[in-house]
């Protein structure tokens, strides 16, 4: 029952995902999570890291898109000067947003992956599409209050219950 709250992947930081690894599993396109996931909610700009982890998965051919949850204002100033489409006010787990960058993007459900720092938001809504679902360890900063209310308590307990599936190697692990 708790399997669709499950990740394929989990890592600890979105510089883990590679895009060679995502190529040899058939994705073409990564729908990513913004706050905490590619950029701290604090921070109003990508580190260098990020900036050229983003220039890698591009130079790898894979397409990118933004889905967040947050508005227009903070995702454009951040993510227009890489010229990275997005969409915003996901309203993740609902599964209308992540469509829609697939749409933009041109891609099938099999060549999309999901990554984001929530499971009840970005993992949830990319398995109930059935995508490849990306879960990273949310990067530190300040986080919106109903997160750490909510999801991050309900987090922890599913986190325990898929440990035990979890198969390491490299720190990286695949869950299913
Ligand atoms: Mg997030």
């Amino acid at each position: 029952m708790l399997r669709i709250l499950y990740p394929h992947m989990y890592v600890p930081s979105i510089l883990d995902v590679d895009p060679l690894e995502l190529k040899k599993r058939g994705i073409k396109a990564l729908l990513m999570d913004l706050d905490n996931t590619i950029v701290p909610r604090d921070r109003e700009e990508f580190s260098q890291e990020v900036v050229m982890w983003l220039k890698r998965l591009r130079e790898h051919g894979l397409k990118l898109c933004v889905v967040s949850n947050n508005g227009t204002a903070r995702v454009n100033k951040l993510v227009a000067p890489f010229n990275i489409p997005y969409v915003v006010r996901a309203v993740k787990p609902m599964r209308q947003a992540f469509t829609k960058g697939m749409d933009i993007l041109g891609v099938k459900h099999s060549e999309t992956a999901v990554v984001g720092d929530q499971i009840f938001t970005d993992i949830l809504g990319g398995n109930r599409l059935g995508l490849f679902t990306i879960l990273v360890v949310p990067m530190s900063g300040r986080e919106f209050w109903a997160t750490n209310l909510i999801n991050r308590r309900l987090e922890k307990l599913v986190l325990k219950k898929i440990s035990s599936r979890v198969s390491h190697e490299d720190q990286k692990y695949t869950v299913r």
